[in-house]
């Protein structure tokens, strides 16, 4: 992949749940601070999944970072640092104000190197991810492995006690048993 840093860009992470998005976004970052550039990296405040002040991947992988809740605290900080690359993990967790955040800061020479879900659990484009890629200097779309039928995979399954998620339930199920799973166009079922 190519390796943006004497001019500002934006490059983004794409891909289903398991896909390595995480994994990729820290060995961006790795390579970054070798070549000694001064990374700021943030994630949204509600991933609390493996450790609240790391982006985290599946398989164990970390790198610090600053959880934030909204854009206007990601600004607040990065109006008072000193950085060259700024790293963003769940991106589709934000609100639409991210965006032009981006642009400035990549506007203003630096690198921004982002990752998310390109679809939700039913396979809808996920809020302003499409319009990220749209931006971005470089796309890299992972895939993962269906859980179903070994081939890659593009989506991402909701089980809600071991069944396929109807496209009505809620985001919070109370009480009910939750799980995500990769699978491919084929095995991904969404019940209306
Ligand atoms: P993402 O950020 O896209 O959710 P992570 O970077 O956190 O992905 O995790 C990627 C790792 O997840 C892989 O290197 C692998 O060890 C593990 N993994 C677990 N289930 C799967 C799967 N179905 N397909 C591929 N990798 C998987
Ligand atoms: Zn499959």
């Amino acid at each position: 992949i190519m390796e943006y840093s004497k001019i500002g860009s934006i490059e983004i992470i794409v891909g289903p749940m398991y896909a390595g998005k995480s994994e990729e976004l820290i060995r961006r970052i790795n390579r970054a601070q070798i070549a000694e550039l001064k990374v700021l990296a943030f994630k949204p405040k509600i991933d609390q999944r493996y450790s609240s002040d790391c982006i985290a991947s599946h398989n164990g992988k970390q790198t610090p970072c600053i959880p934030i809740e909204t854009t206007d605290a990601m600004l607040e900080i990065i109006e008072k640092e000193e950085f060259d690359v700024l790293a963003i993990d769940e991106i589709q967790f934000f609100d639409e104000k991210i965006i032009e955040a981006c642009q400035r800061v990549a506007d203003q020479g630096k690198r921004v190197i982002c990752s998310g879900l390109d679809m939700d659990f039913k396979a809808e484009p996920f809020k302003i991810v499409p319009a990220m890629m749209a931006i971005a200097e470089h796309v890299m779309k992972l895939t993962a492995i269906c859980m179903v039928c070994k081939d890659p995979a593009t989506r991402t399954q909701r089980l809600v006690n071991g069944q396929p998620a109807k496209y009505t339930d809620p985001i919070i199920l109370v009480g009910a048993k939750e799980a995500y799973e990769a699978r491919c166009r084929k095995c991904h079922e969404i019940v209306k």
